[in-house]
């Protein structure tokens, strides 16, 4: 049993969300007495021993396979794909290769399994992780041998955290959310089983919480699947902490867009894509266009530049599924630093970051440039689609102005990225020549900060936060007030929905993300009026660090 020295647990965040309920310790092992009792009776030939093996795989994999039928999405892969593994001759190889050596049914599948553990665990990764689906095989294999009822979770009434060395993918598929509120286990990484369940059920969820099954049954626990801890003696105020997380991620899965403050006042909310399927994967959502299409992410394994036309088709992926339905901003090669692509970025530079990258490019090389052009407007007039064109990496008001006349001369929509502070101080200056502006927040707050958007040891500086960084948005947004002409963010900030507020308070008018922190922003931003915003805006610049900035918002906005 855990004991009171130790009252918070901490472990892997994996789904966010607070949680106040009793904690359900599963156990999922077959009764030791039942299998010694069946291994003492033993077979007299190995090959009866194999065919009892084989019978109860098929058992379980037919078990399987029956709840896949009524799983849906990942949950349904998952179990198809267990019902595969207890199917996998290779496995059957093992255990005969042991029933042959003279020894017992029970030990053979212990050791057929423990020897394919090893090689999965070796392999790493998503290998690593099947091992949790191997041991479930296991149990449950040898759970028909010895005629007892198949383990699993059987979660009490009411509702419950649900606790577990680990849990198996037949375990995790079947859950209830409305009864299992958290999911807690000692074992397993962001992408395990549980994990990618979890996130597809929306529970709360907290993985390799180290001492987790030693929590005493029962236990009120208050589980925050954000912060990645599990508080066994939860303070006085944990249950509204809980309540009013709960509202909140109801807001967020009741949100169905379009973006716009609860009085009304529209922003636009954008996807960041990368291809043709994450394009289509967020045109199935509820996004109102693409706000950055980063096209150097397709080309990163080429060595040799693609001809237009083939260029053109991998465009036209991406355009197509938005034709009709809000606009695309198609970024052009966006290379060097930490995206090299081989025929486009200079090699050997002392700095890259402060190098030849994105537009800079253009300066020797400008057929680059004009050929991808030339492909983005062929993919235009094909598809239909509202196509914009923004180039990333700019530093003066000449580069913007000869970037202007290239996409103009094509028939397209031109703008420029703001992520140098140069362009965000000459905002107004840039909106002369372009249309739109975009600010990338990564590579802005890199470069304000003079610090490395990479490393780990300077994340208090790199941190969109920082009213130096807010101070840009705020002269690159007021110049779009003044112009009257849009200004967006498509860094990673555009998808902070406690920052959605500030940057929308400042005149932000749109925000591009992964169309899965969508509903989140989409969500908080109905809940703000747009007078709420722009105290928000203002107590986020006057903060005197990014810790102190959210807290004056929160309390705004709480
Ligand atoms: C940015 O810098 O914020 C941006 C969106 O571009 P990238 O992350 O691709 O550098
Ligand atoms: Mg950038």
């Amino acid at each position: 049993m855990v004991t009171s020295h130790s009252s918070v647990l901490s472990g892997t965040p994996v789904v966010p969300g607070i949680v106040l309920a009793p904690v359900h310790v599963v156990r999922t092992e077959v009764d030791p007495l039942a299998l010694a009792a069946f291994e003492r009776r033993g077979f007299e030939h190995p090959e009866d021993a194999l065919a009892a093996y084989e019978a109860a795989a098929t058992a379980v994999a037919d078990g399987y396979a029956r709840r896949a039928e009524t799983a849906s999405g990942a949950a349904a892969s998952v179990l198809s794909a267990s019902a595969g593994l207890a199917r996998d001759k290779g496995l059957r190889v093992a255990v005969e290769k042991h029933l042959r050596a003279g020894e017992g049914l029970v030990a053979s599948v212990g050791a057929a399994v423990e020897q394919f553990a090893t090689l999965f665990s070796g392999m790493g990764g998503l290998m690593a992780e099947r091992v949790t689906d191997l041991r479930d095989i296991e149990r449950r294999v040898l759970a028909h041998l010895a005629g007892e009822p198949e383990p699993g979770v059987d979660v009490p009434e009411g509702t419950s955290v649900l606790v577990a060395a680990d849990l198996a993918p037949s375990d995790t598929a079947a859950l209830d959310p409305a009864r299992v509120v958290a999911l807690v286990t000692e074992r397993g990484g962001p992408t395990s089983h549980t994990a990618i369940i979890a996130r597809q059920l929306g529970i709360p969820c907290l993985v390799g919480v180290a001492g987790a099954t030693g929590i005493a049954p029962g236990t009120l626990v208050l589980v925050d699947g954000q912060a990645g801890i599990v508080d066994l003696e939860p303070g006085p105020d944990a249950a509204a902490r809980a309540d009013a997380d709960l509202a909140r991620r109801q807001a967020v899965a009741a949100w169905t867009g379009p973006g716009r403050t609860a009085d009304g006042h529209p922003v636009a909310l954008l996807a960041n894509v990368a291809d043709g399927s994450s394009a289509r994967d967020a045109a199935a959502g509820q996004v109102e266009g693409v706000g950055l299409f980063r096209t150097e992410l397709c080309f990163l394994d080429r060595r040799e530049e693609p001809a237009v036309a083939e260029q053109a088709d991998v465009y036209a992926e991406v355009l197509a599924p938005f034709a009709g339905r809000g606009h695309v901003v198609v970024r052009t090669l966006d290379a060097g630093s930490d995206k090299p692509i081989a025929f486009a970025t200079h090699e050997g530079e002392e700095n890259p970051a402060l190098g030849v990258r994105g537009l800079r490019l253009a300066a020797d090389n400008p057929g680059l440039l004009e050929r991808q052009l030339d492909a983005i407007a062929i993919a235009a007039e094909r598809t239909g689609a509202d196509t914009w064109v923004m180039a990333p990496m700019v530093a003066t008001v000449q580069e913007a102005a000869d970037f202007a006349a290239l996409v103009r001369a094509r028939g397209l929509k031109p703008g420029v990225m703001v992520e140098v502070p140069a362009a965000a101080l000459m905002a107004h200056r840039m909106l002369e020549v372009v249309d739109f502006l975009s600010i990338g927040t990564n590579d802005l707050t890199q470069y304000a900060m003079a610090a490395d958007r990479l490393a780990t040891d300077l994340a208090h500086l790199t941190d969109p936060w920082q009213s130096a960084v807010l101070q840009l948005i705020a002269i690159t947004a007021e110049a779009g007030r003044t112009a009257g002409k849009p200004v967006g963010i498509c860094g990673e900030a555009a998808a902070d929905p406690l920052l959605a507020p500030v940057l929308v308070g400042l005149g932000i008018t749109s925000l591009s993300m992964a169309p899965a922190a969508v509903p989140a922003v989409g969500a908080r931003l109905g809940s703000v009026t747009a007078g709420l915003c722009d105290g928000a805006a203002e107590a986020a610049l006057g903060a005197l660090s990014p810790a102190q900035g959210r807290e004056a918002v929160a309390k705004i906005l709480e």
